[in-house]
This record gives C-alpha cells, sequence and structure tokens, in this order.
C-alpha cells in the first residue's frame, strides 16, 4: 500500500501539490491523469522518495521511506525524459540495476532478452542511447523499470513519444506484466484513452488537487465536478 497523507509541495513561493491525500492498494494499477503542469511529476517523484514533501508523509506498507531504502530496493521508475546512462549500451542499460542488486549473470539474461524481444529492442541492444530515435530511448527506459520486477513500478508518461502502432502494443506489455506480476502501478499520463484502458483507478489532477479518484467507468459516466467532466 502506499498512502499520500496530507502532501503539499512548494517552490519557493509556488504551491505545487495543496494538501493531497491518495491511497494505493499492493496490487493495484493506479492512474494520474491531468494536463500538463498539474503536478503529476512531482507527485510521482515524491511518492519513488526523489523529492521531499514540504510538508504530509509517504507511507509505503505503513512506513516512511527513508526506513524503506534501509530494507532494500522497492521501486523502479520510468522518467518522462527517460533518464538513461549515456555511455551504456541499451543492454548495459536495462542490465544496470540486476547487477547492483546482484541477480546472477544468467537470469539477467534471460530478463533482459525477454524485455527486449518484448518492445522490439532487440536488433538495437548494443547501441548506445545517443545512437537511438525519441521512441527507442522511451522504450528502453520502459524496459529497464520492467527487468527489475520491482513491487512498486512507477511510470511517467512512458508512451508518449511511441508512435501509434508499437504504442498499443506496448500499453497491452504493460498491461500483461502487471497481470502476471501484480505489481502496485502508478501510471502518470494526459492521455485520456489510455488512462480508461489501463487503470483500475483513476486519479484525475488539476493544480496539484484530486478532483476525483474512482473506476474509468464512474469516471466516465458519473463526474463528480465540471473540471473531469470537460477534462474526460
Ligand atoms: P507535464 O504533463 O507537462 O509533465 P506535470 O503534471 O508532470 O506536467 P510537474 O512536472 O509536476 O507537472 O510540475 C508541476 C508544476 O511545478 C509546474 O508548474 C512546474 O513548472 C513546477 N515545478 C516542477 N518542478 C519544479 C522545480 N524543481 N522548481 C520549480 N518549479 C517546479
Ligand atoms: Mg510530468
Amino acid at each position: 500500500t502506499i498512502e499520500l497523507k496530507q502532501i503539499s509541495k512548494q517552490f519557493k513561493d509556488n504551491k505545487i501539490i495543496n494538501e493531497l491525500n491518495l491511497s494505493i492498494q499492493a496490487g493495484e494499477f493506479l492512474v494520474l491523469l491531468g494536463p500538463s503542469g498539474c503536478g503529476k511529476s512531482t507527485t510521482l517523484r515524491m511518492i519513488a522518495g526523489l523529492e521531499e514533501p514540504t510538508t504530509g508523509d509517504v507511507l509505503i506498507n505503513g512506513k516512511k521511506l527513508k526506513q524503506i531504502d534501509e530494507d532494500g530496493h522497492t521501486v523502479a521508475m520510468v522518467f518522462q525524459d527517460y533518464a538513461l546512462y549515456p555511455n551504456m549500451t541499451v543492454y548495459q542499460n536495462l542490465e544496470y540495476a540486476l547487477k547492483v542488486h546482484k541477480i546472477p549473470v544468467q537470469s539477467r539474461r534471460s530478463r533482459i532478452e525477454a524485455v527486449l524481444k518484448i518492445l522490439n529492442l532487440t536488433n538495437y541492444k548494443n547501441r548506445l542511447p545517443s545512437q537511438l530515435s525519441g521512441g527507442q530511448k522511451q522504450r528502453v527506459a520502459v524496459g529497464r523499470g520492467m527487468v527489475k520486477k520491482s513491487k512498486i513500478f512507477l511510470l511517467d508518461e512512458p508512451l508518449s513519444n511511441i508512435d501509434i502502432q508499437l504504442r498499443e502494443k506496448a500499453r497491452d506489455e504493460i498491461q500483461n506484466m502487471h497481470l502476471e506480476n501484480r505489481q502496485t502501478i502508478v501510471y502518470v499520463t494526459h492521455d485520456q484513452l489510455e488512462a480508461m484502458a489501463l487503470g483500475d483507478r483513476i486519479a484525475v489532477m488539476d493544480q496539484g488537487i484530486i478532483q476525483m479518484i474512482d473506476t474509468p467507468e464512474n469516471i466516465y459516466n458519473k463526474p463528480t465536478n465540471l473540471f473531469v467532466a470537460k477534462f474526460i
């Protein structure tokens, strides 16, 4: 379970997140949906422990994030700007975290090859990020998260730069991965259709506040306020 309790985040005078409460169940696929600048990435970074809330707490299974780090690695994140290691090949980018966590070479290789195949990246595995297109880089970023098989998987607009055919396939693969491994997923997007297709629940966000959180059906059929109705 991930719990955000009365989270606020302020950059200088600018209040980005405003007393946000959110509870995500273990194994749930939660989509965070909202317009550009509403605070989605900031929220995700706070869940990952990469950004500290100004006030409020993030609890994972009842523990604060700092305690989590000591228990070992539980979170994988796909960054909106990919954040690949520039001096490593595609293969090495996928391998790095597995190496750090001392996964044996054999199972490392089979996991990586499987993910490369799923994401149509096998032919690119020896390239450096600088030799890839934007969509290819984005797929590497998704793959790097997938190979880790973390209990918690955070994805920040992971398909935004991938062309439409491959996007549907990648979306299906993310869904399959979730069905197989039952990770807790927090998936950020500003694409309504993607949110509808993927989410167990959708949290619609605007101006640092969650405007409504419910199943896709209820968000679509029974929006509780004007913003949600217009946005959907
Ligand atoms: P997008 O869909 O465009 O990625 P977002 O919902 O992910 O948007 P955030 O990146 O969370 O939005 O940013 C929310 C607001 O916080 C924006 O107005 C942004 O300019 C501001 N912001 C984010 N990070 C910082 C920072 N480090 N310093 C100052 N302002 C920031
Ligand atoms: Mg963002």
